[in-house]
C-alpha cells in the first residue's frame, strides 16, 4: 500500500525550526500549535494514509492542549503503532522538502537516521530531499515551508 502526506506551515522570525526531527539554527522559523515539523506531519499522514486512517488533524486535533509543543516524533510513533497494531509496517519513505533558507543539506543525514528510527526502518529505507521553490511562491520568499512524503506499507 501506497501513502501520501503533505505538509505547510508558516514561517517567522523568533519561532524555532525543527525539520525531519532535527532543530536546525535558523532566524525564521515554524508558526505552529506543535514544534511545526513540516516533514514528521506529512511523515504521519502518508502511513495514516497508506492504510485509510484519516489524518493527523483527526488525531492530534491542534484545539488540543496535549499537543501544544508537543514534539511531532510523538505523533509518528503513534502513526507506526496504529500500522503495528493492524499488522502492517513501513518498508520505504520518500520525503521532499521544499524551503528557500536555511540550507539543509548539513541536516539531511541526521533527519534520515532519526526518521528511520522512529519507524524502526533501516537508514537506507528512508529518503530525505531538499530543493529550493527559485524564489517563487509563498516558500520562495520565506513565508512557509512544505513537504510531500511518500511510503510504502507491507504487511509484517
Ligand atoms: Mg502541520
Amino acid at each position: 500500500m501506497i501513502g501520501l502526506g503533505f505538509d505547510v506551515h508558516r514561517l517567522a522570525e523568533g519561532e524555532s525550526l525543527v525539520l525531519g526531527g532535527v532543530p536546525i539554527p535558523s532566524e525564521i522559523g515554524t508558526v505552529a500549535h506543535s514544534d511545526g515539523d513540516v516533514v514528521l506531519h506529512a511523515l504521519v499522514d502518508a502511513l495514516l494514509g497508506a492504510l485509510a486512517l484519516g489524518d493527523i488533524g483527526e488525531h492530534f486535533p491542534d484545539t488540543d492542549p496535549t499537543w501544544k509543543g508537543a514534539s511531532s516524533s510523538v505523533f509518528v510513533e503513534h502513526a507506526i503503532a496504529m500500522l503495528h497494531d493492524r499488522g502492517y509496517a513501513p518498508v520505504n519513505i520518500d520525503a521532499t522538502l521544499v524551503l528557500q533558507a536555511p540550507k539543509i543539506l548539513p541536516y539531511k543525514e541526521q533527519m534520515r537516521q532519526t526518521m528511520a528510527a522512529l519507524c524502526q526502518l533501516p537508514v537506507e529505507r528512508v529518503s530525505v530531499k531538499a530543493t529550493t521553490s527559485e524564489h517563487l511562491g509563498y516558500a520562495g520568499r520565506k513565508e512557509g515551508v512544505h513537504a510531500w512524503v511518500v511510503c510504502e506499507v507491507q504487511p509484517k
